[in-house]
C-alpha cells in the first residue's frame, strides 16, 4: 500500500465536496471543533437575518462566505463562538412573494382573501426559504448552529421590539406624524428614507415633460408657465411660486418666464420675482371640483431653480414634499387628488379612478383641448421606485408613525466612533447618515409584519404595549383567540384606556422591516430575561422552526457586543443603521465593536444581475459547474471596497490557478509514493528538523512567510490579502522549489520530500477557512499518515509563524527577477531557452555565489557576472609585453579579475584592477556593441545576454532538445516515474551521444544509449 492516495490529473471539486460534507457529517467534524474551543476566549459574532423568502442568492453566498471564513478562522485560534444563523421572516418582502403566487393585485384582495390565511401563507414561504437556504448554505461549507435558527416573526422576537417601542415612547419621541411622503401605490404604503437608500430604488426613465399655462386673472391674456413631470399632480395644483429676487419676462404672446432660462428670447416687459407674488391666477382644473373652490395665487420661494423648467413652479402640497413644507408656510390648501392605492378620487370627476400614469395620457389631452399646452414632451431622469415591486413612487400625504432622532443623534456618532470599521470610509458613510437621516418613519399599512403596539385611544392617550403579558394584563377581550402577535388575531385584542378606562384598539399598522433585524443583539442573547427559556425562540409564527433557547440576561452580558458583524454597504442605512439605533436607545452603546462592509456584486461584465437578463447564476448550478470552494476563492479575492464581478469566467481562471496547487500536491504524493515517505506531524511545529539545503531553507521561510502574511490579512478583516498571498506562494513553490528540485526527488531525497510536505500542508492550513472542502481532501490524503494527526484540517490549530530569514527571501527574490529578466532578454533575441548560451551580466544587483548557479542554470548560460551594461560592453585584456615585467607574479590576479570584469573605469582610459592602476598602454580596450547581446531591464535592473552561438553550445543545445524529445516519449510510452529504460538513436545523433552521452543518459533515467538503424528514437524498460 502506497502512504497517499494517488491523485488524479484534475480534481472533480463537485464530487469531492460532497464527499467531504459527508464526511464532516459521519465524524461530526464541526461538533468536535465547538467541543475542543468549548470555554475557550470568546469571540462574538451575531448573523443579520437573510429574508427568507427565496433559494439561497448569490450576493447571499458572498456573505456568508465571509461569515464563515471568519468564523472558521477564529476557530482554528481557539475562540468560543456563537453559531447561531437568522432568517428575516415579514414585512413587504414576504408579502409580495405570497401576492404574487396568489394572484393578488391590491390590500383590498389580500382583505378579501382573508389575513388569517394570508399570514399562514406567508408563514409557510419562509418555512420553505429557510429549508431552501439551510440546503444552500450547508452545500457552500458554512458552518453554523442549523435548526438552532432565530425567525424574526417569533413572538419573542416581536415582545422585545415592543419593548423597545415602549422605551421610545416613553422618552417622548414616538409621535405621529402628518407629512408628504414617498409612497407605493402597489404596495400601498409609505416608504422609509432608510428603505429609498437602498441600491436598486432610483432608476432612470422617462416622463411625460410637460409646460402648461396658467392665465392670470387681472391681466387678460397674460398667463404663467409652468414645467411638470408629474402630469397627475396638476389638478391638485394650489399655487405657482417664483423665486423673489430672479428676473422675470413677458413673452409677445404673453407668456411670464423667468428670463435666465431663456437668455435668447426677447421680451416685451420684465420685472423682479416679487412684483409677481400675490396675483391671482386660473388653475388648470379648476373645472373639476376640488380645484374650483381653491383661490390660485402666486407665491415667493427663494428655493425656485433656474437650473431647469420656466422658473415658475406648479405648487401642490398633497403630492410632494416641499410643496407640502411650503402649505404650512404660505397657509396652502392640501388637495390629495389619489387613494392608497394611487387611484383619483371620486371628486375628481372624469378622472376618478384612473391610476396616475393611466390619467397622464387624458390630463395632456385635456389641457391641449383647452389651449392651455404649451409644449409635450418626454424627460429622461433617474426616479425612484419600490424596492419591493419596483412600482414608480408617488407623494402622498400620510399619517405615519415616526421615531424622532434628534434627541439621540449625538449619542449614534459617539458609539459609531467607537466601532471598527472595515474598509474605513463605511464607517464615515454612517457617520454622514447618521448626521442627515430625518425621523424614522416605522410604520407601514401592510399586514404579515410586526404589529405595532399602539394603541391610539378617543380621549388623547396613546397606549404602549410592552410585551405579551402586559397585553393579556390590559386586555378587555380578544386573549383567547390570539395565535400568534400578528394580524389578523393581534387585532381582535382591545385593552383599556391606562387614561379614561375606555376601550381601545390598536392601530391597523404594522413595523419597518428594520425593527425585526435591528433587536437580534438583544432577543437572540437573552437580555434582560430573567431565566433561560429552553426553545424560547420557537414561539408565535417560530413554533416548530427551531429549537433555539432564549438564553438569560447572564449570557447576553457574555455575548453582547459583538466582537464583529458583516454585511453588504447598503446595510449601513438597513441593519448596521437599525441595530445602533436599537442599541444606543436600550444601553447607550454600540452593539458591534467591528463590522466589515463589502460592495456589491455584479456580473462578470459589471451589469446589474436580473433574473429578466439572464445573467442571474443560481447557487445550485453554480456548487455544480464550478463548486463551492470555487465560488469562495472568488468571493474572498474580491476587495471590500470595489464591487464584485461574479462569474464562470473568473471561475474558470480560479480553477486554473488552484491546479497549479493541485499537481505540487500531486507531485508530492506521486514521489511521497515512490519513495514510501513517511511524514513528522512534529515538522509542522517549526519546520522540517533535518540539515536543509539553501533551497529548502528559503521553502520554509517562504511557507513562514505565508503564515505570518495569511494571520496579518484575516486579521484586518481583508481576505483578499490572504488570497493574493496564497496565490504568490503556490506560484513560488511551483515554478521555483519543485521546478528547481526535481532531480532530488528523482533520486528520492528525504530532505526535499519533508520539506515540500511541509510547505504544502502548511498553506492548505492558511487556507482552509477560505476553501475548506479542498484543503480537507488534501489534507485527509497528506497529512493522515502522520503520527498524531486529526482526521480533519479543521481540527488543526492556527498554524504559527515561524521565524522569517528576510535576507534570503530577498535573495531569491532577486534572483527570481534577474532570471524573469533573463528570459525576457531571450525571448526577444529568439533563442529558445533550450540553447545554452555563454554569459549573463546583470546590472543593478549583487548576489551571492549560489543564487549565481541557480541563475546560470535557469537561464542556461555558462557565466554569469554582476558588472555594468551600458550601451556598449566593455572587455579589458592586459598589454602582456607592458604588465608582464611590471607586475611579475601579480599578473595572475590582475589577468582574473579583468578577466572576470571585476574591474574600475577610472577615466582617460586607465582602470583599476585586483589593486592595481593600470595606465592606457597597459590594457587592451574592447568595446562590443549591442550587436550579438538581448538586453532587458526592469526598475533598477538591468540584464544583457550574449547571444552568439558557437559550435560547442549548438551542440549542447541539441542535447537539451534530445532531452526533451526523450522524456516525452517517456511519458508517451507509459513508462513510471522511477522506470530505467535503454534508447537507441538514429545515427544522425552518433556526435551528439559521444560528447554528451553520459549527461543525456542521466537527465532521461537511461542506463544506456546507442546508436543504430533505426528512424526515430526507441526507447524500452531496462
Ligand atoms: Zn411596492
Ligand atoms: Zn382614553
Amino acid at each position: 500500500m502506497p502512504p497517499f492516495e494517488p491523485l488524479p490529473a484534475i480534481p472533480d471539486n463537485n464530487a469531492l465536496e460532497l464527499e467531504i460534507l459527508d464526511l464532516w457529517e459521519r465524524e461530526g467534524t464541526f461538533d468536535q471543533l465547538r467541543e475542543r474551543n468549548r470555554g475557550g476566549p470568546k469571540w462574538s459574532f451575531v448573523d443579520g437575518p437573510v429574508t427568507a423568502n427565496k433559494k439561497l442568492a448569490m450576493h447571499t453566498a458572498w456573505g456568508r462566505t465571509l461569515k464563515d471564513v471568519f468564523q472558521r478562522y477564529k476557530a482554528l485560534r481557539g475562540f468560543d463562538q456563537r453559531y447561531q444563523n437568522g432568517f428575516d421572516c415579514q414585512g413587504l418582502w414576504i408579502e409580495v412573494g405570497v401576492e404574487k403566487q396568489l394572484g393578488l393585485n391590491s390590500k383590498r384582495e389580500i382583505e378579501e382573501y382573508g389575513l388569517a390565511e394570508f399570514a399562514r401563507k406567508c408563514r409557510d414561504v419562509v418555512a420553505w426559504s429557510a429549508n431552501e437556504l439551510w440546503r444552500g448554505s450547508k452545500r457552500l461549507g458554512q458552518w453554523m448552529d442549523w435548526g438552532n435558527d432565530y425567525f424574526t416573526f417569533s413572538d419573542t422576537n416581536i415582545e422585545y421590539i415592543w419593548r423597545f417601542l415602549k422605551t421610545v415612547h416613553e422618552r417622548g419621541w414616538l409621535y405621529l406624524g402628518h407629512r408628504s411622503t414617498e409612497w407605493c401605490p402597489r404596495c400601498g404604503t409609505s416608504l422609509s428614507q432608510h428603505e429609498l437608500s437602498q441600491s436598486g430604488v432610483y432608476q432612470e426613465r422617462a416622463d411625460p415633460s410637460l409646460f402648461v399655462r396658467f392665465p392670470l386673472k387681472e391681466y387678460h391674456g397674460e398667463a404663467l408657465v409652468i414645467w411638470t413631470t408629474t402630469p397627475w399632480t396638476l389638478p391638485a395644483n394650489v399655487a405657482a411660486a417664483v423665486k423673489p429676487d430672479a428676473e422675470y419676462g413677458l413673452r409677445e404672446n404673453g407668456e411670464w418666464v423667468a428670463v435666465a432660462r431663456y437668455p435668447d428670447e426677447t421680451f416685451t416687459r420684465t420685472v423682479g420675482g416679487e412684483e409677481l407674488v400675490g396675483l391671482r391666477y386660473e388653475g388648470p382644473f379648476d373645472t373639476l371640483q376640488p380645484g374650483e373652490s381653491v383661490e390660485h395665487r402666486v407665491i415667493s420661494w427663494k428655493d425656485v431653480t433656474l437650473d431647469q423648467g420656466t422658473g415658475i413652479v406648479h405648487i401642490a402640497p398633497g403630492c410632494g414634499a416641499e410643496d407640502f413644507e411650503l402649505s404650512t408656510v404660505h397657509d396652502l390648501p392640501v388637495l390629495m387628488p389619489v387613494d392608497e392605492g394611487g387611484r383619483f378620487y371620486d371628486e375628481y370627476g372624469w378622472l376618478h379612478r384612473l391610476s396616475t400614469a393611466e390619467a397622464a395620457d387624458q390630463i395632456v389631452g385635456d389641457l391641449k383641448e383647452r389651449g392651455l399646452l404649451v409644449e409635450a414632451g418626454l424627460y429622461e431622469h433617474s426616479y425612484p421606485h419600490c424596492w419591493r415591486c419596483d412600482t414608480p413612487l408617488i407623494f402622498r400625504i400620510a399619517d405615519d408613525w415616526f421615531i424622532g432622532v434628534d434627541e439621540v443623534r449625538p449619542q449614534l456618532l459617539e458609539a459609531n466612533a467607537t466601532v471598527e470599521w472595515t474598509p474605513e470610509y463605511m464607517g464615515k458613510r454612517m457617520d454622514d447618515w447618521l448626521r442627515n437621516m430625518g425621523d424614522w418613519n416605522i410604520s407601514r399599512r401592510r399586514f404579515y409584519g410586526l404589529p405595532l403596539p399602539v394603541y391610539r385611544c378617543s380621549c388623547g392617550r396613546v397606549n404602549l404595549i410592552g410585551s405579551k403579558a402586559e397585553l393579556a394584563e390590559r386586555a378587555v377581550r380578544g386573549m383567547e383567540q390570539l395565535e400568534e402577535l400578528h394580524r389578523p388575531w393581534i387585532d381582535g385584542v382591545v385593552i383599556s384606556c391606562e387614561a379614561c378606562g375606555g376601550e381601545v384598539e390598536r392601530i391597523p399598522e404594522v413595523g419597518d422591516v428594520w425593527l425585526d433585524a435591528g433587536i437580534v443583539p438583544f432577543s437572540t442573547l437573552g437580555w434582560q430575561n430573567p431565566e433561560c427559556v429552553p426553545g424560547g425562540h420557537a414561539t408565535g409564527a417560530a413554533k416548530g422552526l427551531s429549537t433555539a433557547d432564549l438564553p438569560d440576561h447572564a449570557y447576553w452580558e457574555e455575548w453582547f457586543p459583538a466582537d464583529w458583524v458583516s454585511e453588504m454597504r447598503e446595510q449601513i442605512r438597513l441593519w448596521f443603521y437599525s441595530q445602533l439605533f436599537m442599541s444606543v436607545v436600550l444601553i447607550g452603546r454600540a452593539p458591534f465593536k467591528s463590522a466589515l462592509g463589502y460592495e456589491k456584486m455584479l456580473d462578470e461584465k459589471g451589469r446589474e444581475m436580473h433574473g429578466s437578463w439572464g445573467n442571474m447564476i443560481e447557487a445550485e448550478e453554480a456548487f455544480e459547474r464550478m463548486g463551492a470552494d470555487v465560488m469562495r476563492w472568488q468571493f474572498c479575492a474580491q476587495p471590500p471596497d470595489r464591487n464584485m464581478l461574479f462569474g464562470y469566467g473568473p471561475a474558470h481562471e480560479i480553477k486554473r490557478k488552484l491546479l497549479t496547487l493541485w499537481h505540487s500536491a500531486k507531485f508530492f504524493v506521486d514521489y511521497g509514493n515512490v519513495d514510501d515517505f513517511t511524514p513528522r506531524f512534529s515538522d509542522l511545529d517549526s519546520g522540517p528538523e533535518i540539515e536543509l539545503r539553501p533551497l529548502d531553507r528559503w521553502l520554509v521561510a517562504r511557507t513562514n512567510e505565508l503564515v505570518a502574511d495569511a494571520t496579518e490579512a484575516l486579521e484586518s478583516q481583508l481576505t483578499h490579502r490572504l488570497v493574493a498571498a496564497f496565490e504568490a506562494f503556490v506560484e513560488d513553490l511551483s515554478n521555483w522549489y519543485i521546478r528547481r528540485s526535481r532531480r532530488r526527488f528523482w533520486d528520492g531525497d528525504e530532505v526535499a520530500l519533508r520539506t515540500l510536505w511541509y510547505a504544502v500542508v502548511q498553506s492548505l492550513r492558511v487556507v482552509s477557512p477560505v476553501m475548506p472542502f479542498l484543503t480537507d481532501h488534501l489534507w485527509r490524503n497528506l497529512a493522515r499518515p502522520a503520527e498524531g494527526a486529526p482526521a480533519s484540517i479543521h481540527l488543526m490549530p492556527w498554524p504559527v509563524p515561524g521565524a522569517v530569514d528576510e535576507a534570503l527571501l530577498a535573495d531569491v527574490a532577486a534572483v527570481r527577477r534577474v532570471v524573469e529578466l533573463g528570459r525576457q532578454a531571450r525571448s526577444s533575441s529568439g533563442i529558445k531557452l533550450r540553447q545554452p548560451l555563454r554569459k549573463l551580466i546583470v546590472q543593478g544587483v549583487e548576489l551571492r555565489d549560489g543564487h549565481v548557479d541557480e541563475i546560470a542554470d535557469e537561464l542556461r548560460v555558462k557565466e554569469v557576472v554582476f558588472g555594468q551594461v551600458g550601451a556598449t560592453e566593455l572587455r579589458v585584456k592586459p598589454n602582456l609585453p607592458r604588465l608582464g615585467p611590471k607586475l611579475g607574479k601579480e599578473l595572475g590576479a590582475v589577468r582574473a579579475a579583468l578577466q572576470a570584469g571585476e574591474f574600475e573605469e577610472l577615466g582617460d582610459g586607465r582602470f583599476r584592477a585586483a589593486g592595481h592602476e593600470l595606465d592606457p598602454d597597459e590594457v587592451l580596450v574592447e568595446r562590443h556593441g549591442l550587436e550579438g547581446w538581448a538586453l532587458a531591464t526592469d526598475d533598477g535592473l538591468t540584464v544583457a545576454l550574449d547571444t552568439s552561438v558557437d559550435a560547442a553550445l549548438e551542440l549542447e543545445g541539441r542535447g537539451f532538445d534530445l532531452i526533451h524529445r526523450l522524456n516525452s516519449r517517456r511519458k508517451d510510452a507509459g513508462f513510471e516515474l522511477t522506470d530505467r529504460i535503454n534508447v537507441t538513436l538514429p545515427r544522425e545523433f552518433a556526435g551528439l551521444v559521444e560528447q554528451h552521452g553520459e549527461w543525456i543518459a542521466r537527465e532521461v533515467l537511461a542506463l544506456g544509449i546507442e546508436v543504430g538503424d533505426v528512424d526515430e528514437p526507441q526507447l524500452e524498460r531496462a
